[in-house]
């Protein structure tokens, strides 16, 4: 008996194979490709069974997957909702409205750009749309919390346009305004750009931008690390101060693997609109933009707001336990969900502790510290995150247990000593008793 081709094609769930042309292709990756299976298998135990501690990263949920894994992969929409170049737009047109919608409603800007890739690309159609290659832009230094696409030399940032940078103050490494204002009057920037990958403190947009009004630059706030915590109040807003937002949208934000363009001018919109597609991307991920949707959908609601509270709640405990420990946390702490610590009073370096982490099951990142004086790859400090583990249910508890295993795995290996086995052994027993609590896909 054989099905009909089209109700195969509908409902893959019907039978274990899908007809594309000739051929009969099984629908479970299982069966169509054991090699990739395997492997998908094997991240999957990853993320169930190791705490994951790195700030930028986030689980997302079962809904935003299943729409990010949907057949709006086979659609090519290039162009915007109601002036596309192809045809069969229509269900394209009306979830990309609907992400747009329910983005700016969450940021409550005036207009939105969902189809940037990535953050990067978000900030590469930025730069593309407000500036000519040579001029002078101005961002956070990469050792005081950064990002490589504000200015560094190994990306186009830095390559095809004038890069400067500030830097936070010696005493409470707190973004330095004074030197900021002083490095723009000097350098004149087009466009300064706040937002970070490692600063753990709330952001004075508004002081920024009366810096760029004096220069007459544009202000660009990248916040793809402080996104979801935006959505839920718990974190400053920078649309009523900044010309144009930028952020990811997989971190705290909590959806797809994938970037977004906000401003409240919606002539520097259709500038930017335009930078994006054609001239920086080609056609959007329609999949993604869809699962963008439900991820903003997720995001209005009072679980998030209750989400984004328990995530800083739980950066400022396991910061706690760290700092009663001895080790010192960058600014003395957090207002948001991650720690930068400063591992120099035990005598070990962040490449050293990562490794020690991770043979324990804990995934963190190393990360310089301000005024570092080792090199990136072998920095002073690490970077903790909680969105992750907060999202598969830690809570204070769990968050102490695990900086009480940071803590004990560090200090059995300070000065570089190596641990006792025993102690490794011990941390490892206890990622995985806490793990299976916690299960990802109950
Ligand atoms: C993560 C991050 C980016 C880059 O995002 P990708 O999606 O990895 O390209 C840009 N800016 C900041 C501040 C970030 O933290």
């Amino acid at each position: 008996m054989t099905l009909h081709p089209p109700a195969l094609l509908l409902a893959p769930s019907f039978g274990t194979a899908s007809r594309l042309g000739g051929e009969v292709v099984p629908d479970d990756i299982a069966s169509a490709d054991p090699d990739v299976f395997a492997i998908i298998e094997a991240e999957r135990q990853r993320q169930q069974e190791r705490i994951e501690l790195i700030a930028s990263e986030n689980f997302a949920s079962r809904a935003v997957r299943t729409a990010q894994g949907s057949i709006f992969t086979n659609k090519y929409a290039e162009g915007y909702p109601g002036r596309r170049y192809y045809g069969g737009c229509g269900p394209s047109d009306a979830v990309e409205q609907l992400a747009l919608r329910r983005l700016q409603r969450l940021f409550d800007a005036n207009w939105a750009n969902v189809q940037p890739h990535s953050g990067a690309n978000a900030n590469l159609a930025v730069l593309f749309a407000l500036l000519q290659p040579g001029d002078t832009i101005l961002g956070l230094d990469l050792a005081c919390g950064g990002h490589l696409t504000h200015g560094a030399k190994v990306t186009l940032s830095g390559r095809w346009f004038q890069a400067a940078s500030y830097k936070v103050r010696c005493e409470d490494e707190r973004i330095d305004l004074e030197d900021l204002a002083r490095v723009a009057h000097e350098t004149r920037p087009r466009l300064i750009i706040a937002g970070g990958s490692a600063y753990p403190r709330r952001i004075d947009f508004a002081a920024i931008r009366a810096i760029a009004d004096e220069v007459g630059a544009y202000l660009l706030a990248d916040v793809a690390h402080y996104a979801g915590l935006i959505v839920a109040g718990l974190y400053p807003n920078p649309l009523p101060h900044a010309h144009v937002v930028t952020s990811t949208t997989h971190k705290t934000l909590r959806g797809p693997r994938g970037g977004v363009i906000l401003s409240n001018d919606p002539e520097l919109g259709r500038r930017i609109d335009k930078a994006v597609f054609p001239g920086t991307q080609g056609g959007p991920l329609m999949h993604v933009i869809a699962a963008k949707a439900v991820a903003f959908g997720e995001a209005g609601s009072s679980a998030f707001e209750d989400y984004a509270i328990r995530v800083c709640d739980n950066a400022r405990v396991l910061g706690d336990v760290l700092a009663d420990g001895g080790l010192r946390l960058v600014t003395g702490g957090t207002d948001c969900h991650l720690q930068l610590v400063d591992l120099r009073s035990f005598g070990i370096d962040g490449q050293f502790a990562a490794e020690l982490l991770e043979s324990a099951g804990l995934t963190i990142n190393k990360n310089t510290i301000p005024f570092d004086t080792q090199p990136p790859s072998a920095p002073s400090g690490i970077r903790l995150g909680s969105p992750a583990g907060t999202s598969r249910g830690f809570g204070p508890a769990e968050y102490r247990l695990i900086g009480q295993m940071i803590l004990t795995l560090l200090d059995a290996a300070r000065h570089g000593r190596t641990p006792d086995e025993a102690i490794v052994d011990a941390a490892r027993q206890q990622v995985r008793d806490l793990t299976a609590a916690f299960p990802l896909e109950p």
